[in-house]
C-alpha cells in the first residue's frame, strides 16, 4: 500500500532530483527506525492510502524537472503485485529510472523485478552484524540472497546507519566481506532525536569525528568507495 510521496528530493537518489513514493509496513522491528507511522500498523491505519493513479498524476507534473523516482518505505518488496504495477507504469508512462530501498529481507521479488529491467538503481541497509539480526526480527542469510541476486545484475550502495548500539568497528569489520560489489558504502549518521520504535533501548550517537574514524576503518578493509552522509 502506498502511504506517502514526495514531490521532490535531492537527497534520496544520488546524483538525481527525484519523486519519492513511500510504501506502508515493515517485516523489520528496528530499534532505531524512525519511519513509527509507516511501521506500527495501528498507526499506518490511519494514514490514508494513495492510489496509482494519483501518484502517476504527481510524477507527471514534474517530469520536467526530475530525473527519478524512489520507491521506498517501510519496506515496499512487502507488496510485490501493487510494486510491480507502479513499477511498470513508471516506466511506461514517464520512463524515468528507478531507484528502490530495501531492507534486502525478499531476494525473490528483488528478482522478479530484476528479471523485467524494472530497477535501475538499488540501496540495501545493512543493520548490525549478521548474528544480531534477530534483534530486528530480521534474518542475514536473506540479506546474502539479496546480495547475490543484485551482485552484478543493477548498480546497488550498501547504507549503514551508524548507531554506536549496533555498528562498530567490530561490526563493520564482520560486514565488510559482504560489500564487494557495491557502487559505494554509505555511512549515515544515527539522529538520535526523534521519536523511535524502540525508546527503552539507549542507542546513543557518534559525534563527526567518531564517524569519521568508522569511514577510515572501513576503508581499510574494503574495495570499494565509502562515503560518510548527514555529517
Ligand atoms: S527496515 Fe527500515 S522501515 Fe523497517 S523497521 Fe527497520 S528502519 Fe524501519
Amino acid at each position: 500500500m502506498i502511504k506517502g510521496f514526495r514531490g521532490t528530493s535531492l537527497v534520496d537518489y544520488p546524483g538525481k532530483i527525484s519523486a519519492v513514493i513511500f510504501f506502508g509496513g515493515c517485516n523489520f522491528r528496528c530499534p532505531f527506525c524512525y519511519n513509527v507511522d509507516l511501521v506500527l500498523p495501528e498507526r499506518l491505519k490511519d494514514i490514508p492510502e494513495i492510489g496509482i493513479d494519483e501518484v502517476l498524476a504527481e510524477i507527471q507534473k514534474r517530469k520536467g524537472f526530475i530525473s527519478g523516482v524512489v520507491i521506498t518505505g517501510g519496506e515496499p518488496t512487502l507488496h510485490p503485485r501493487l510494486l510491480r504495477s507502479l513499477m511498470e507504469r513508471i516506466k511506461a508512462e514517464v520512463s524515468l529510472p528507478i531507484k528502490l530501498d530495501t531492507n534486502g529481507s525478499k531476494p525473490e521479488v528483488i528478482k522478479s523485478l530484476l528479471k523485467e529491467n524494472l530497477v535501475n538503481f538499488i540501496a540495501i541497509d545493512f543493520k548490525a552484524a549478521p548474528e544480531r539480526y534477530p534483534e530486528l526480527r530480521g534474518n542475514f542469510a536473506q540479506i546474502e540472497e539479496t546480495l547475490s541476486v543484485i551482485a552484478g545484475h543493477v548498480p546497488f550502495e550498501i547504507r549503514i546507519t551508524a548507531v554506536p548500539y549496533f555498528i562498530s568497528h567490530n561490526e563493520l569489520e564482520k560486514l565488510a566481506p559482504f560489500m564487494e560489489g557495491a557502487e559505494r558504502v554509505a555511512i549515515q549518521r544515527f539522529m538520535n532525536e526523534y521519536e523511535k520504535l524502540n525508546p527503552e533501548i539507549d542507542l546513543g550517537a557518534y559525534s563527526p569525528e567518531e564517524l569519521k574514524s568508522l569511514k577510515v576503518f572501513l576503508e581499510g578493509k574494503v574495495n570499494v568507495p565509502v562515503v560518510l552522509r548527514n555529517v
